[in-house]
C-alpha cells in the first residue's frame, strides 16, 4: 500500500483549473501548500477559498525565473503551463519557456531539497496518434512547427529534462500524461470543448463544433484525474503514465449532452477546423490500473452535470451583485 506524501508540497500552476482542485485535495489530506503562480491563464480567485485553510500559501511568482526558496519540500507538482489551445496559441513562447525553463525550475527545487517531482504533461505528446487506443510506449505523430507544437514540443522537451534529471542527478521524477479533464473552474472563454459548449447552452447561444464533429475525446473529470496525479505521487513510479476517461465520445454526441442535461434548446452549427487538431483520443490506461490501482470513478453524465451545476452559480452570482 502506497504511503500519503503528507509533507509540504509546492504546486505550480496553483491558481489553474486542475492545480486549484490538486491544491484542494493535498489541504485535506494534510499537506502544506505552497501555491506558486504568475496568473498568466489562471487566477487567484481559483484559490481564494483556500486563503484562510492553515498551511496554505498563494506565492505570486513566475517560474520560468529562479525561485525564491520554498523551504523544505517533500513533492512538487508541476503544472504550470497555458493548456488550452486558445491560451498556447495566444501565449507561444511563454508555453514554451513555461515547458523548458519551468520544468528546470520545478526539478531544481526539487533536487535541491531531495523531493519527488512530478511533471503534469499530457496526451498532447501523442500528437495526432497513429496509435490506438494510445500506450505510453507509443513515440507520438506530432508536427513540430505547426501552430500548436509550442505545447507538444514543449511538453516533450519537459520530459525529456525530467527524465535527463532522473538519470544523470537521480532526481526522483514521475511523469503524468494527463487526457482531456474537465470540471469547475474552467474558464468559460478557455476555448476548450466543454465550457464552451455549456457557456453557449446556458447562453441559448448556438453551440459550435468544430469540423464534422466526428472527432473523438475521452473526457475525464477533474477529481478523478487529481485523484490519479496524488496517486503517481505516492507510488515508487517514474512513468509516464496515462491517465484519462476511456469512455470516449465525439464531438457532436458531446455537443448534443451537454445540450440535454443544460435543458438548452440552442442549434448545434458546425465551425471550421483547427490545424492539427487530432482524429482520436483514447489512452490505454492499463498501466495506471496496474501501478497505482487507479481508475476513473465519475461517469460522463454525472460530471457534466457538476460542471454544469458549477457553471450555473457562477453566472448567478455576478447578475445576484446587480440585483443586490
Ligand atoms: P490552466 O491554464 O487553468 O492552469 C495553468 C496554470 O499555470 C495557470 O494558473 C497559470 O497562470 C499558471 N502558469 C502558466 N505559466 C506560468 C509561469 N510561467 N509561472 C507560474 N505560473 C504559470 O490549465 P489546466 O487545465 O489547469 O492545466 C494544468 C496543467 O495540466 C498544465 O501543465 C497542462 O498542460 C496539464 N494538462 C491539463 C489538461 C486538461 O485537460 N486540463 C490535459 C493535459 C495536461
Amino acid at each position: 500500500m502506497a504511503r500519503h506524501r503528507t509533507g509540504r508540497a509546492v504546486v505550480t500552476g496553483g491558481a489553474g483549473f486542475v492545480g486549484s482542485h490538486l491544491c484542494e485535495r493535498l489541504l485535506e489530506r494534510g499537506s502544506e501548500v505552497v501555491c506558486v503562480d504568475n496568473f498568466a491563464t489562471g487566477s487567484p480567485r481559483n484559490v481564494r477559498h483556500l486563503s484562510a485553510a492553515p498551511g496554505f500559501r498563494l506565492v505570486e511568482a513566475d517560474v520560468t525565473r529562479p525561485l525564491a526558496d520554498t523551504g523544505p519540500v517533500d513533492t512538487v507538482f508541476h503544472l504550470a503551463s497555458a493548456a488550452s489551445p486558445a491560451d498556447y496559441l495566444r501565449l507561444p513562447e511563454e508555453t514554451l519557456e513555461a515547458g523548458s525553463l519551468g520544468t528546470r525550475t520545478a526539478l531544481r527545487l526539487a533536487l535541491r531539497h531531495g523531493a519527488r517531482m512530478v511533471l503534469a504533461s499530457t496526451s498532447e505528446v501523442y500528437g495526432d496518434p497513429l496509435q490506438y487506443p494510445q500506450q505510453e510506449g507509443y513515440w507520438g505523430n506530432v508536427n513540430p512547427i505547426g501552430p500548436r507544437s509550442v505545447y507538444d514540443e514543449a511538453k516533450r522537451y519537459a520530459e525529456a529534462l525530467t527524465m535527463a534529471y532522473h538519470r544523470t542527478h537521480g532526481t526522483d521524477v514521475a511523469i503524468a500524461r494527463i487526457f482531456n479533464c474537465y470540471g469547475p473552474r474552467m474558464r468559460p472563454d478557455d476555448g476548450r470543448a466543454v465550457p464552451t459548449f455549456i457557456g453557449q447552452a446556458l447562453a441559448g447561444e448556438a453551440i459550435t463544433v468544430s469540423g464534422d464533429g466526428l472527432q473523438t475525446r475521452s473526457i475525464c473529470y477533474v477529481d478523478d484525474t487529481v485523484r490519479g496525479l496524488l496517486a503517481l505521487a505516492d507510488s515508487g513510479a517514474t512513468g509516464p503514465v496515462n491517465i484519462g476517461s476511456t469512455e470516449e465520445l465525439s464531438m457532436l454526441r458531446l455537443a448534443e449532452l451537454v445540450r440535454r442535461l443544460a435543458g438548452s434548446g440552442s442549434p448545434i452549427v458546425h465551425i471550421g477546423r483547427p490545424a492539427d487538431d487530432p482524429r482520436f483520443r483514447r489512452p490505454d490506461t492499463r498501466l495506471a490500473e496496474k501501478l497505482l490501482d487507479w481508475r476513473p470513478a465519475v461517469r460522463m453524465e454525472e460530471g457534466l452535470r457538476r460542471t454544469i451545476d458549477w457553471f450555473m452559480a457562477e453566472r448567478a452570482v455576478p447578475a445576484a451583485r446587480s440585483a443586490a
